[in-house]
């Protein structure tokens, strides 16, 4: 959004909580990262039992993408339509996958997406090819693909945000990323990886006068004028100071979960229930995705350092046997022993008596499962009388991910592979789905009618003026792709509403 926006000239101020995320041998750690969780935020949230739990939230410059990932993939056409699932109906977006598509193209080139067009089975038409080749995979992930063609799949390139220096193939400060086991899920020491902060929003300071950015600042509530119709300031806590802020515009893009949170708590005499809230449907409609995160062990020992290169959508609308979406299989990091060292091992492991950690970490070969979740509004972010937030879901669709389990196990011997899967719930935090907050969307959700959606479809609050909300609380459904590719291409088709209205 302050990208595409600084060059109106427009003064456009940053509010961010966090401060920069420091850059040091830690990074690296799996230890630090994924055990200690040491950049995780040091939050205590609740379930809708009364569990405690710990949401698997960043707070820095550049919020959570300082670690995701960085698979930027677009919703399929199909995504933007009704599509019905073994549990109910994912909903229709209110608006189609053509007024998206130019910006997935925009959002694409801003961020460094390297894959791979006509090799997806169910990627959506595009107006043109991505702006950088693939990342190749190294010799065993192409002996997985190689082995999962044979068997009548279509593996693909994942396509991935990473900042690489392919025009003469020499490697560069950077290009060492496709040599680094810490990538996904870990922060980038080189900042190789096309995150918030390094594609956008350092860029955007470098070259812009007009926009500041304050770190440590945390906005605690909106203020509006006696009617409600306008947000007439930002209350902000920073460094122990209490401070306020005025813009004729305002944007909030703290992550779905927590935009929801700071409009509920800046109830007032003309929204006593949260601000956009008449309709009551501010923080309801949650949707994550039913994740898993599977090592299978290869029956070679697998070399691969960069592994996050694969990834299989031959199940994503449903398969011969199954009529109904089961989702997307990925690569993911490979896993490293302090990881599995964390984890409880199962029984089957005793097989491997000396040093087990290091044996199956060198054997690994690492999935990432994802399959839809669809929108109920008992599914929830809300905060209790005493102040304490609580996220309340009631999971479905379960069928629909163990099918696809089920799938990837019948694909491992095939693939070269023993025929087991083992759970590694580090990566996503202990007790998912309440910590696996990694992809949360839907908490705002845009539509044309203000009894059911919170937004409009320029995502300005129905009932704000001047309020905006550019992260994932707009969407409607999910899909089963990763959401980041879909949250950048909507800010800048927000952005540009904006601009148009400035003018
Ligand atoms: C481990 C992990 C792996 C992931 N991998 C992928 C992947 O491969 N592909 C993909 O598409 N997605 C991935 N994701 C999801 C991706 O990180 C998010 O979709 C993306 O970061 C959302 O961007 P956002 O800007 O909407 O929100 P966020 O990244 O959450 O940013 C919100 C910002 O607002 C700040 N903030 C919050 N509240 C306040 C407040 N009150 N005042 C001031 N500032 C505030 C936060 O500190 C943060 O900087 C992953 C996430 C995780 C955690």
């Amino acid at each position: 959004m302050t990208h595409r926006l600084a060059g109106t000239g427009k003064r456009i101020l940053l509010l961010e909580r966090g401060d920069y995320l420091p850059r040091s041998q830690a990074n690296w750690s799996a230890k630090t990262v994924f055990v200690d969780g040491a950049y995780q935020a040091p939050e205590t949230w609740y379930g809708g039992d009364g569990r405690e739990f710990h949401p698997g939230l960043h707070y820095y410059v550049g919020g959570n993408s300082k670690v995701y990932g960085a698979a930027l993939l677009r919703l399929r056409e199909r995504d933007f339509e009704e599509l019905r699932h073994v549990d109910g109906v994912s909903p229709a977006w209110p608006v189609s996958y053509a007024e998206f598509e130019p910006y997935y193209a925009q959002a694409e080139a801003l961020f460094s997406v390297h894959g791979s067009r006509g090799e997806d089975p169910t990627e959506p038409w595009s107006s043109g090819g991505y702006e950088h080749p693939a990342v190749t995979h190294e010799p065993r992930i192409q002996r997985l693909s190689d082995d999962w063609a044979e068997q009548g799949l279509n593996p693909f390139h994942l396509p991935l945000g990473i900042k690489l220096d392919e025009r003469n193939g020499k490697p560069t400060p950077t290009s060492v990323c496709i040599r680094c086991d810490a990538f996904d899920g870990f922060p980038c020491l080189l900042n190789g990886k096309a995150d918030a902060q390094v594609m956008t929003v350092d860029p955007t300071l470098a070259r812009h006068n007009n926009v500041t950015l304050l770190v440590n600042a945390y906005v605690s509530t909106l203020e509006t004028d006696p009617a409600g119709k306008t947000v007439t300031g930002v209350r902000v806590t920073r460094e122990g100071r209490e401070e306020f802020y005025s813009a004729d515009i305002v944007v909030v893009a703290c992550g779905a979960l927590s935009s929801a949170l700071l409009l509920l708590r800046s109830a007032n005499g003309a929204h006593p229930n949260g601000l956009a809230n008449g309709s009551d449907q501010v923080g309801r409609n949650y949707i994550r995705h039913n994740m898993s995160v599977l090592m299978g062990l290869s029956k070679e020992v697998n070399e691969t350092v960069f592994q996050k290169t694969l990834a299989v959508s031959d199940f994503y609308f449903g398969s011969k046997d199954y009529g109904y979406p089961m989702g997307l299989i990925q690569m993911c990091a490979k896993t490293h022993p302090d990881q599995i060292r964390g984890e409880e091992l199962p029984k089957w492991t005793g097989f491997l008596p000396d040093a087990p950690f290091e044996v199956m970490a060198r054997h690994s070969i690492d999935f990432w499962l994802q399959s839809e979740d669809l929108p109920r509004p008992d599914n929830r972010v809300s905060i209790d009388r005493d102040g304490k937030i609580v996220l309340d879901i009631a999971e479905n669709n379960r069928e629909a991910h163990e099918r696809l389990r089920a799938k990837l196990e019948a694909l491992l011997v095939p693939g070269g592979l023993y025929g087991y899967l083992f759970e590694r719930s580090l990566y996503l935090g202990k007790n998912i789905p309440l910590s696996g907050t990694a992809h949360q969307a839907g908490t705002l959700r845009f539509g044309t009618d203000p009894r059911s959606s919170v937004l409009d479809l320029t995502c300005r609050a129905h009932e704000l003026d001047n309020l905006y909300v550019t992260d994932a609380s707009f969407f409607p459904s999910i899909g089963a792709v990763n959401p980041t590719l879909t949250i950048i291409a909507n800010a800048l088709r927000v952005a540009d509403h904006i601009a148009e209205r400035l003018q």
